[in-house]
């Protein structure tokens, strides 16, 4: 393994692709190296030096590239593509409404059907706590910036100037716009773009197999990052934090769920200290971890929800911001003041895209979605955590239909291995060599299927992920 590594430099040999160009052979879709996209979250030599995988085609759960070569897609695109690859409904619907009227704004109290058809939806749905104004955005990351500035317009219209700062979580994921970035407690969204902005605070990461201390149970984790939290707010000053934001599971940070009472310790410090609770729900929600929302299964009562991905299951790009009705009624008040409520985007509301989000959201509940994640997700689970005695893994965690596998030496999370033997990315260059594409993040690798995908699909992927482990295992001994 050794041997192999030295021909590649280590950034090289981390990548999936590269491990695929340098060390198995017969990569996919050749002719595109040095396209012209600056790609997002890929480095220039992967651009310049690997063909990228190009996919053309998706069927279920399943996406085919350039050479029809089929992959299982155990990401769902990028944690989006709950409904699967190819829902005639949506394209109905988009197509529909593309026919009708294929866009018209939300500005100045002008808006389209399809708009507020959707915001009543969505409150409706939303019933951990009562939700009073949606308002629209394309992405999570707009959602997330928005969440921002509504919280220091509400705070500006309470003559509360100070109370400005959010806590955000090490190796959260809000985004990767200018203050979502901030929010996200990754460093590499922070390298040189010159982030976090200073208002963001980051507290602990809930990891409890990683930063647990020898013979701490799971709730007195919680109890000590609660703890932490308070210090944190303490040592700021009560008066100066404005929100707190989380995932109720985290995902591309590694798919991590919440210690046993981690939100109900952490809710209580935040509502101690006048602090606003924003669930960040653009992968957990309509269904993901067998309840409609996150918030509905760790009992989180937000003032704020953030939502993407899954609401259109990704046929067209749409997010949204719910706002509880304490929060709008003091927004509402001071856009009167003001005059107007000034934040928006030519496509807040775009007709095509809610349109897709209402079918989508009725297929969920016309097909029981929450219903058949329960029911299929115990053959996810325990099909993979079967593989936990493997002594190259460290960690096997998830519910419902989401999952990450961590990779590590003698099983221990303070022992991994060296990142230039590019572990994870061996695992996920023999997935694909065996049709099948999961996320790779250093040795975390991560998993969340479509909502549709069937018994027969999870035989195939833990069939493939069974050989690509004993590839692994073959290549670390
Ligand atoms: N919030 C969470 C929890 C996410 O996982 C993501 C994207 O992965 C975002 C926000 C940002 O969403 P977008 O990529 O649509 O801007």
């Amino acid at each position: 393994f050794q041997e192999h590594i030295v021909k590649s430099t280590p950034a090289r040999y981390n990548s999936t692709q590269a491990c695929l160009e340098n060390d198995i052979s017969g990569t996919d879709n050749k002719g595109f190296k040095g396209h012209d996209m600056l790609a997002p979250f890929t480095a220039g030599w992967q651009s310049t030096d690997v063909d990228p995988l190009i996919i053309e085609k998706s069927e279920g759960s399943h996406v085919y590239d350039m050479q029809g070569r089929k992959y299982i897609d155990t990401l769902a695109g990028l944690w989006c593509t709950a409904l699967g690859g190819n829902e005639p409904r949506l394209v109905d619907a988009a197509t529909k409404q593309l026919n009708t009227l294929p866009f018209y704004h939300s500005f100045w109290n002008r808006t389209t059907k399809p708009s507020l058809d959707l915001a009543k939806e969505l409150l409706d749905m939303f019933t951990a706590k009562k939700m009073a104004k949606a308002f629209f955005t394309n992405s999570g990351s707009e959602a997330n910036d928005t969440q921002v500035k509504l919280v220091w317009y509400y705070n500006n219209a309470l003559g509360r100037p100070n109370k400005k700062k959010f806590i955000a979580r090490a190796k959260a994921y809000h985004g990767s716009t200018l203050i979502s970035a901030s929010l996200t407690g990754l460093p590499a969204l922070h390298q040189n773009f010159d982030l976090p902005a200073p208002f963001v605070l980051h507290t602990d990461c809930p990891h409890y197999w990683r930063y647990h201390l020898p013979g701490e149970t799971e709730e007195e984790f919680s109890t000590r990052l609660a703890k932490n939290l308070e210090d944190l707010i303490l040592k700021e000053g009560p008066e100066t934090i404005a929100a707190f934001i989380a995932e109720p599971v985290m995902g591309a940070g590694g798919v991590i769920p919440p210690p046993a009472t981690y939100f109900d310790k952490i809710q209580a410090v935040v509502k101690k200290y006048d602090i606003l609770f924003i669930a960040d729900e653009v992968v957990c929600a309509f269904g993901r971890l067998g309840t409609m929302f996150g918030s509905d299964m760790y009992n989180i009562k937000p003032d704020l929800v953030t939502l993407a991905k899954a609401l259109s299951s990704a046929y067209m790009p749409i997010g949204a911001v719910l706002v509880s009705p304490e929060v709008s009624d003091v927004i509402h008040s001071q856009s009167n003041k003001l005059g107007s409520f000034s934040h928006g985007f030519t496509y807040s509301g775009h007709p095509v895209a809610c349109a897709v989000a209402l079918e989508a959201i009725k297929i969920y509940k016309e097909r029981n979605m929450v219903e058949r994640v329960n029911r299929i997700s115990p053959k996810f689970q325990e099909g993979l955590k079967a593989f936990s005695d493997s002594p190259i893994i460290g960690e096997i965690r998830g519910l419902g239909l989401i999952l990450a596998t961590e990779f590590a030496n003698n099983k221990s999370p303070n022992d991994p291995f060296p990142p230039e033997w590019g572990v994870g990315a061996y695992f996920g260059a023999q997935c694909q060599k065996n049709g099948m594409l999961v996320r790779v993040a250093g040795d975390a690798i991560m998993m969340s299927p479509p909502f549709v995908v069937t018994p027969e699909e999870l035989d195939e992927l833990i069939s493939i992920y069974g050989k690509a482990l004993r590839e692994t295992e073959k290549r670390v001994e």
